[in-house]
């Protein structure tokens, strides 16, 4: 490990290409801890399969995850980036730590009721496990933190009692009870103006998308709702426009939307051509790095190679320890 200040671990979905909800409730905050932390970031498609119905868009939106983390500012040369499969020590801690969880406690956690009532037909035995893979995930590489925000507090405090209960039993130090790196993120709402940006619910504003693309987003983006008529005076503080120009435009510009906005001196589509043009521009250096590497994509795959290879060799250091504290023959 180098001279920052521990390790970060955190693993996202393959989700395929990215968007704003993306970028700004995770990717922003992954390429900022570079600079202090040791990062690894895990693209977890083992954990896609508990609820997948279908693995044909596996490997693209493996590709398109990785591709949009490189442009945003993963820099591979110092964080680790990887795909979970590709280091299997941690289905191998998968199954040892399942072995000191308490079924009761898995099957007791709200996030499983709340799947099984998601996908009533599909309660497999990974959908149970889910968290404990989580542990393994974060654990197998000496993980110090793990960036989450305040309403995931309990999934990391499972993951500390199941190293608690581990090491406890093996009566060894050898797994680091990983902390919360509390962050705020922001919660990003949709174009609907109502949910949280999702590409599932199509409310969704594409970070690779076109300039043009992007525009004929935002201008079907969701208003002030009392605000009917060009003359009557909107509330930009209920308006998820204005929370997007508040990330993407000037302070004056902002001073003067929330200023005009309320006496009626901005109409909404004035309003909206200019935040997409500040969108725009502010992801512009971004398209650019992503066509730049889009243009050898087995750059992508040597990195994700890469990166597997460094995981593996811290993970299977880590199972070493975890297999001479059981005292596996
Ligand atoms: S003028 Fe802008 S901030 Fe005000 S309601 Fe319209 S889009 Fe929202």
């Amino acid at each position: 490990m180098s001279d920052k200040k521990g390790r970060v671990f955190s693993g996202a979905r393959p989700t395929g290409r990215q968007h704003l909800g993306n970028y700004l409730g995770a990717i922003r905050n992954y390429v900022a801890l570079q600079d202090d932390f040791d990062c690894v970031y895990c693209i977890v498609d083992l954990h896609a399969l508990t609820t997948m119905e279908t693995t044909q868009e596996l490997r693209q939106n493996t590709y398109d995850m990785a591709l949009d983390w490189l442009a945003a500012g993963i820099r591979p040369e110092e964080s680790i980036m990887f795909v979970q499969s590709h280091v299997p020590q941690v289905t191998e801690l998968h199954t040892i730590l399942s072995m000191v969880t308490p079924l009761g406690k898995l099957t007791d956690l709200p996030t499983f009721k709340e799947k099984i009532r998601m996908q009533p037909n599909n309660v497999n035995y990974g959908l149970v496990g889910y968290p404990v893979l989580m542990t393994a995930d974060i654990v197998l590489y000496k993980s110090n933190f793990v960036p989450v925000g305040i309403d995931q507090a309990p999934h990391l405090e499972f993951a500390r009692e199941t190293v608690r209960s581990f090491n406890y039993r093996y009566n060894t130090a050898c797994l680091i009870e990983p902390q919360m790196k509390v962050t705020e993120l922001p919660k990003v709402i949709g174009i609907d103006g109502v949910q949280k940006m999702s590409k599932s619910l199509d409310n969704h504003i594409e970070l690779g998308a076109s300039p043009e693309e992007t525009q004929k987003r935002v201008m079907s983006m969701v208003t002030d709702p009392q605000r009917q008529r060009r003359s009557d005076p909107g509330n930009p503080d209920v308006c998820n426009v204005f929370t997007f120009h508040k990330i993407f435009s000037s302070p004056d510009e902002v001073e003067m939307v929330n200023t005009e906005c309320r006496r009626a001196g901005i109409g909404c589509v004035d309003c909206k051509r200019l935040m997409a043009k500040n969108l725009n521009a502010s992801l512009e250096p971004y398209r650019a790095r992503r066509a730049e590497i889009d243009r050898s994509p087995q750059q992508v795959w040597d990195i994700l190679d890469d990166g597997a290879q460094r995981a593996r060799s811290i993970a299977e250091k880590t199972m070493q320890e975890v297999r001479a504290a059981i005292g596996l023959p």
